[in-house]
């Protein structure tokens, strides 16, 4: 495979961008070898710099559900580029994205759109501090929100103690207003909420983690959750950026039927351009400015470009039929990749719901944080390079899912699986 063009960029990308990237995962760290810069995509293939082709089960983190350059989602954008990028008065497709939200998403009755997953956690706890009018949070130890300052946080020393940060830069006072709990384990949640409970403004998490690789909820586990935050006046924060239109199209409370008080989305709703949203019942999004006093605002919000990219994606996502072609794909690849990873010997557990998955290189059960990083990362970087190089670009973790999309067809699992074979063997 040649990649001279992707190295000379490499060699540039470091001298003037921080570790060559604009975010850190796409440098390879955790598998070794440098990136390649991308030119183009389509469908469920995207193109390097030197011409090669790759399969791809990152799909920009998961935005694109239609895979790369889906003709409706483009033939939008440039039309409303050409009304004009941008302009900062209301404008009707916020009003549309806005309802086709709220039509899909159980809990959201008004929604607030802004450009990015992270903007909408950060927002999102601060309307549930101005809210309940308590400080501290709650937040599971493995699930991301985004890198806001109080959630970059680890636990103390018990489950009760305050939180110290994991990122220099995070004053130790923020951290302080964060509590962390292990994912499914409801003891620890009672137990947090009995001993802090009247000072806890919300519980945060991804009902399905997917940035510690996928974790599914043990049964009863969100249930608990929500029955122990009305009990103690705290709300619960479904943080479905990522979960949201990829396991289900009303995302993971549409399918356990747990409705939270609020919910994060990002990344489909924008269809591959920035945006964020997050929403709830009137009751308590009225509390955001202008109509209560909890402030929160965005020049670029609701953008024209971003606006019509997400609702292109969601009117094309929702017609009969389309999403479960992305589910289908992912059930074929899980089940292709679980039979050679058996043939093989090589220990992996499988973990996944609609279109995102992940394959553990770990005996599993993979239950929460600890489970998932007793995974065997030197296995998975031998497997990640084995693909990449037989052109299948899966994602440069082994606690990231992986996506499928909608381009992804028969002809395109088989021909990963063909290299999942040999890459396993590798
Ligand atoms: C990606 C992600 C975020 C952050 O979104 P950005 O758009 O990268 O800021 C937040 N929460 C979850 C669950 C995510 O997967």
């Amino acid at each position: 495979m040649n990649s001279e063009k992707s190295a000379a960029l490499w060699t540039e990308a470091n001298r003037v961008l921080v570790g060559g990237v604009n975010s850190p995962v796409r440098a390879f760290s955790a598998v070794g070898g440098d990136p390649f810069f991308v030119a183009s995509g389509s469908g469920a293939r995207i193109t390097d710099a030197d011409g090669n082709e790759y399969i791809d089960y990152v799909l920009s983190w998961g935005p694109l559900i239609l895979g790369h350059a889906h003709p409706a989602v483009t033939e939008a954008v440039t039309k409303a580029l050409k009304l004009g990028a941008s302009f900062g008065i209301p404008t009707e497709a916020e009003v549309r994205l806005g309802e086709v939200i709220a039509g899909l998403v159980p809990s959201i009755e008004k929604v607030r759109l802004v450009n990015s997953g992270t903007e909408a956690t950060m927002s999102a706890l601060r309307l549930a501090r101005g809210y309940t009018g308590r400080d501290l949070i709650v937040k599971v130890e493995g699930c991301y929100h985004g890198h806001a300052d109080g959630l970059l946080v680890k636990a103390g020393s018990g489950l009760t103690t305050l939180g110290t940060p994991t990122s220099p830069g995070v004053p130790a006072a923020y951290a302080s207003c964060t509590l962390t709990m292990p994912y499914n384990d409801l003891d620890a949640a009672r137990e947090i909420l009995e001993a802090k409970g009247d000072d806890v403004a919300c519980i945060i998490l991804e009902p399905i983690p997917g940035n510690m690789g996928v974790i599914l909820p043990d049964d009863g586990y969100l249930q608990g959750l929500r029955d122990l935050t009305k009990k103690h006046g705290a709300l619960l924060i479904f943080d479905e950026v990522m979960s949201g239109f990829r396991v289900a199209i009303g995302g993971a409370q549409e399918h356990y039927g747990v409705t939270p008080d609020l919910t994060t989305l990002g990344k489909v709703i924008g269809g591959g351009l920035p945006v964020g949203a997050y929403g709830g019942p009137a009751e308590i999004m009225d509390h955001l400015s202008p109509v209560g006093p909890v402030y929160q605002a965005g020049t670029l919000s609701g953008n024209p470009l971003a606006t019509a990219a997400g609702l292109a994606t969601l009117d094309v996502l929702t017609q009969p039929g389309v999403f479960d072609q992305a589910v289908q794909a992912m059930t074929d690849l899980s089940e292709g990749l679980g039979a050679i990873a058996k043939k093989a010997g090589v220990p992996v557990y499988q973990t996944g719901l609609g279109t995102m998955a992940c394959m553990f290189f770990n005996e599993g059960p993979v239950r929460n944080y600890e489970d998932a990083t007793a995974s065997d990362t030197e296995r998975f970087a031998r497997y990640f390079r084995g693909m990449l190089s037989r052109g299948v670009y899966v994602a440069p973790s082994q606690y990231e899912a992986g996506f499928t999309s909608i381009a992804h067809d028969s002809d395109v699992i088989e021909k990963t699986l063909e290299a999942a074979s040999a890459a396993m063997a590798d």
